[in-house]
């Protein structure tokens, strides 16, 4: 893939620059390919699993300064853990002097928590632009927020092509935060790095924007469920919101935004397996597929079904039934109707204060002849983008299902069509995934 593209933007997660061991690895990934011009860096993040993120420490040291408790032993964790990446890689920034500033200024209570939290992606990019011997573009310069927390893109743009330029088309730079014109330090979600780099591979025009982590890419099953279940080497961003939206997360789902405005493909890359093809996310979908890119889903769904008088149109009845729901301000997942009833799908979670309540105003003010709540419900989705074209692909998962004795109490399709999500019961999930697997994959 390397020789195709000029400008590639390589995004690092926290898990990628954990270490000097993984600074080192950055370096040589970043050096085997001259069109990695880019490098836009998260926080110090986990060594393994039992670790905890520069990020998480930094807000608690903003929840301590705010309660005005001492953390100083925060402090010093983050602070070993800079200052060794530094001292293990012969780093000559002044990390423990410039963290100790910080340290000293942010407990008079100067800082905001944008700022204290910000200064984790801030160091780990200082010290990893000397390491690459790339110039350091601070994203408070670089990447600007409207007052709103908005990203002001035109700016933005501006900005970042004019640091480009300076640096003679070259940059290491933090991501995660940027700031407003006046100064201010603005933060992206949590993950929001992943949202950093696909800005500077829009507003950079790059053909490639390359995010690193410390998985091969998306795999066409959760390998929790499915024992070394394949990877997906391609999806369109339709597919990836599907799979995302059921619980395959890899990405920050707002980071699919800016890179496909602008036709650039992405491409999930593993850090520790830089060899791995990973997965590419293009609008291409012509691009070669499986029969489905991957099969997700998510627990905790309860379903609230009414069956309706002969005499009552199903449109009327669900309006009755869906205001209800609107009085409780609660958000349906998903509503199928048949002759005479309705079914509403419900996170668990979000009616688990007023399920009942909800089901008593249903039946008072709906008048359903029949009302029935099934608990504990997973979805499952099998997502891929030739569903619609090739009708044997939903015999053949219904089949699956029927075949490992599985009841679909619910089914429905997405409206582009590209995944087919049923509804079982929760003790059923992790059967019918690996069925649904099975039937396509292995
Ligand atoms: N360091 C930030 C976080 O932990 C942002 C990122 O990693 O993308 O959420």
């Amino acid at each position: 893939m390397s020789q195709e593209y000029r400008v590639k933007v390589a995004k690092f997660g926290g898990s990628s620059v954990a270490s000097s061991w993984q600074f080192r690895k950055v370096r040589d990934i970043v050096a085997a390919d001259p069109a990695r011009r880019f490098v836009v860096v998260s926080a110090v993040g986990k060594r393994d699993k039992h670790d905890v993120k520069v990020t998480d420490l930094l807000y608690l040291v903003n929840a301590h300064l705010h309660y005005h408790v001492s953390c100083d032993d925060l402090f010093g964790t983050i602070g070993v853990r800079l200052s060794e990446i530094a001292r293990e890689l012969g780093i000559s920034y002044p990390i423990s002097q410039e963290f100790g500033l910080f340290r000293e200024r942010a407990k008079t209570g100067c800082y905001t928590e944008e700022f204290i939290v910000s200064r984790g992606e801030y160091f780990t990019a200082r010290m990893m632009a000397e390491f690459l011997d790339m110039p350091f573009v601070d994203a408070a310069d670089a990447v600007v927020f409207n007052h709103d927390g908005t990203l002001n893109k035109e700016r933005t743009g501006e900005r970042l092509r004019k640091a480009a330029q300076d640096c003679a088309g070259r940059f290491v730079m933090p991501g995660f935060y940027g700031a407003t014109e006046d100064g201010q330090i603005k933060l992206f979600d949590r993950g929001g790095s992943d949202i950093s780099g696909s800005v500077v591979a829009r507003c950079l025009g790059a053909d490639l924007y390359e995010n690193w982590t410390d998985v091969s890419g998306f795999l066409t099953a959760d390998p929790r469920i499915v024992d070394d279940p394949l990877p997906i080497p391609h999806v369109t961003y339709a597919e990836l919101r599907e799979l995302s939206y059921m619980g395959a997360s890899v990405l920050h789902e707002d980071a699919v935004f800016p890179v496909k405005e602008a036709g650039i493909p992405l491409v999930i890359k593993n850090t520790n397996r830089p060899d791995d093809a990973g997965t590419v996310i293009s609008a291409a979908d012509d691009a070669e597929s499986r029969q489905i890119a991957g099969v997700t889903g998510r627990r905790g769904f309860v379903a609230v079904r009414t069956t309706h008088a002969r005499s009552v149109p199903v449109s009327s009845a669900l309006c009755r039934v869906l205001a209800v729901v609107e009085r409780f301000r609660v958000d349906v997942e998903r509503v199928s109707t048949g002759l005479g009833s309705c079914t509403l799908l419900f996170e668990a979670d979000a009616v688990k204060e007023c399920l009942y309540p909800l089901v008593a105003a249903i039946e008072r003010e709906a008048g359903p002849e029949s009302l029935e709540v099934v608990k504990d419900l997973a979805l499952v989705s099998t997502v891929g983008r030739a569903l619609p074209d090739r009708p044997e692909l939903s015999g053949r998962l219904f089949d699956a299902l029927g075949r490992a004795g599985i009841d679909v109490p619910f089914a429905s399709r997405n409206p582009e069509e590209i995944s087919v999500t049923v509804g079982v019961q929760e003790a059923s999930f992790e059967d019918a995934i690996r069925a649904i697997y099975a039937a396509f994959v292995s």
